[in-house]
């Protein structure tokens, strides 16, 4: 009972009120001046459903179980293989053998961490003064008082019309490539696909190391396969057969996994040397974008017409740097106190750019404003 009297005072109150039984009010605390408050990094209120480890300095999509699955399975085959196999198959064979498992398993595991843990290219949403300005423009192009369902933008490349749409939650139009991933909630340039086994986008920034990886992956899980299966031929035939197979129980668990993944990685690893090969991405295929079908006008115009060249251009052009800044600070908002929806524009209102939007044009470069973590 006590417990529930004391708390129905509200905790301003709390120091001033006379405790039961005393005569008179204790004497008032010396004022403490306000703590300043952390500077909070832009990580720590970024919009998108992404986690974010080591200060920001990590990424991986909020949902990432399957992630795991993939780096343990990696890991209990590589484990059991360098434990079980590669002793006898040393001896036996050649050392060459655990020394080339060994280079391709560092090497699968680092393009994967490489791919799961950059920023695959997130463009930055608009800040809500970009956001207003633009919600102006296009109210000024338009002739009808009802809002078309659609908006889109059409841009030339490569005297291609390609055509931009709109994003109605980063609020702006689209870059060409860029799409919007509907598991982590951003725009990513050169959008290739959500992939759960690595957690995460897979677009500009990663998808080289998301090529390394599974080519990586197929070479390293053809070598693991075709080396128990000489490590059990050799063994059978000292031993017999069903012998070899009770004494190996690890090397049976090594093969029915590589049994089973070996022909998906290998399709896969096919499909985005294809992709690789003609400049696409997985999202472009899939919907057909450059399909000829329907003319040669439609081809792909990021395509350099030259395998060669679209192998250089998607796998080693120039490393972009990240757009969203996550581990700057967040600088404090000394606009108007008046609150930070106000001054988000609504669709079909009409906007005012003379609104406090002016002093928000630092945040133009950066990203996010506090604002901007208002999921809207
Ligand atoms: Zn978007
Ligand atoms: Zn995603």
């Amino acid at each position: 009972m006590k417990d529930c009297e004391y708390r129905q005072i509200p905790p301003g109150a709390a120091a001033a009120a006379p405790g039961p039984g005393t005569a008179a009010s204790p004497p008032p605390p010396p004022a403490v001046p306000p703590r300043p408050r952390r500077p909070r990094r832009k990580w720590e209120v970024f919009p998108g459903r992404n986690r974010f480890f080591c200060g920001g300095r990590l990424m991986l999509a909020r949902h990432s179980g399957v992630f795991v699955l993939t780096l343990g399975l990696i890991l209990v085959t590589s484990g059991l293989f360098f434990a079980f196999d590669c002793p006898f198959l040393a001896t036996h064979l050649t050392l060459a053998i655990p020394i080339i498992a060994a280079v391709l398993f560092f090497f699968v595991i680092s393009c994967l961490l490489q791919t799961s843990f950059r920023d695959p290219g997130i463009l930055p949403r608009a800040t809500p003064s970009e956001a207003a300005d633009l919600e102006k423009r296009i109210d000024s192009m338009g002739t009808s008082t009802y809002r078309p369902p659609a908006r889109t933008m059409e841009v030339v490349i490569n005297k291609y019309v390609v055509k931009l749409k709109y994003c109605y939650t980063c609020k702006m139009f689209r870059p060409p490539r860029t799409s919007h991933c509907s598991v982590c909630d951003n725009c990513v340039e050169r959008f290739d696909h959500h992939c759960p086994w690595v957690g995460n986008c897979v677009g500009k920034r990663n998808y080289r190391f998301f090529y390394a990886f599974i080519l990586s992956l197929s070479f390293l899980t053809a070598f693991i396969f075709a080396c128990v299966v000489t490590h059990l031929t050799l063994r059978s035939q000292r031993d017999g057969f069903l012998a070899t197979l009770k004494m190996t129980p690890a090397s049976v668990l090594e093969l029915v996994i590589c049994f089973f993944s070996v022909w998906s990685i290998l399709g896969l690893s096919g499909f985005h040397t294809y992709l690789v090969a003609s400049n696409l991405t997985t999202n472009e295929d899939i919907k057909g974008s450059w399909s000829n079908k329907r003319g040669s006008e439609f081809a792909n115009p990021y395509s350099h017409k030259s395998i060669l060249t679209n192998c250089c251009a998607v796998l080693c052009g120039p490393f972009h740097p990240s757009l969203i800044d996550r581990r700057g600070f967040i600088q404090p908002d000394n606009g108007s106190p008046s609150s930070p929806k106000s001054e988000i524009p609504s669709f079909g209102a009409k906007t005012d750019t003379s609104m406090p939007g002016s002093h928000r044009g630092r945040w133009r470069s950066g990203f996010p404003c506090p604002e901007a973590a208002v999921p809207w």
